[in-house]
């Protein structure tokens, strides 16, 4: 099971500046969910003549080279993943309806947005665009399943709601097992990839618009101080 121990020193470090406080809290993961990340991957892959297999929820073992059909190897598939973020981070566009939502929600809870992004020099170019893109809130990057920064980030927030919005299943599932009073919500902003996603267990929600999305969190945060 994971605990705050499994969480990195360096995302560790990030969390303990941010300010704690017994109050609700809603932590945010950016690739999917806040920044359009699968049809920016894929123009970029098709530049470099790469394109997914299929639609499946799946990065590895899912791109082949377009003219062969020849499968890239795992270690292939994490260079474009790693040229993507390069090349495109401070591009991305915003998922639509995700700056209003978040900023409703702000009034009823602290917001933290955690991300896995690959290369510590990219957080800045990350942090600029959300915040010009109007989704200015505090910026923690992590390695790997989440579930130890989010029992890190629930430490003294006993008794107030927090919830967890990831287009990963294995984030997902991570937060599951090491908090299990937070609320799960499975948001998929790609149509087709939302479309083809297992059901995973324990999810309050799952959600590819954040209409719905910050309708259903605004209700969990009021039913939770009646
Ligand atoms: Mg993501």
């Amino acid at each position: 099971m994971p605990t705050i121990s499994t969480a990195s020193a360096s995302t560790l470090q990030q969390i303990s500046l941010i300010e704690k406080r017994a109050h609700p809290l809603l932590i945010c993961d950016v690739d999917e969910v806040l920044l359009q990340f699968i049809p920016h991957l894929e123009r970029f892959m098709a530049d470099n003549g790469i394109s997914f297999k299929e639609t499946a929820y799946r990065l590895k073992a899912n791109m082949v080279y377009t003219q062969s059909g020849e499968k890239l190897s795992d270690d292939a598939c994490m260079a474009v993943i790693h040229d993507f973020f390069e090349s495109e981070v401070g591009r991305q566009e915003a998922v639509p309806h995700a700056a209003e939502q978040l900023e409703r929600l702000s009034k009823l809870c602290d917001i933290v947005i955690l991300t896995n992004l690959p290369g510590t020099h990219n957080k800045p170019a990350r942090e600029n665009l959300l915040k010009s893109l109007g989704m200015g809130y505090p910026l923690v990057t992590n390695d790997g399943p989440k579930g130890g920064a989010v029992a890190a980030l629930c430490a003294e927030r006993a008794h107030h709601p927090v919830i967890f919005i990831d287009d990963s299943p294995t984030n997902i599932l991570s937060v599951g097992k090491s908090t299990p009073h937070v609320q799960l919500v499975h948001f998929i902003a790609d149509p087709r990839f939302y479309a083809t996603s297992s059901d995973l267990p324990n999810v309050a929600l799952k959600s590819n618009c954040w209409k719905e999305t910050g309708d259903f969190i605004e209700n969990l945060l009021v039913a939770a101080v009646k």
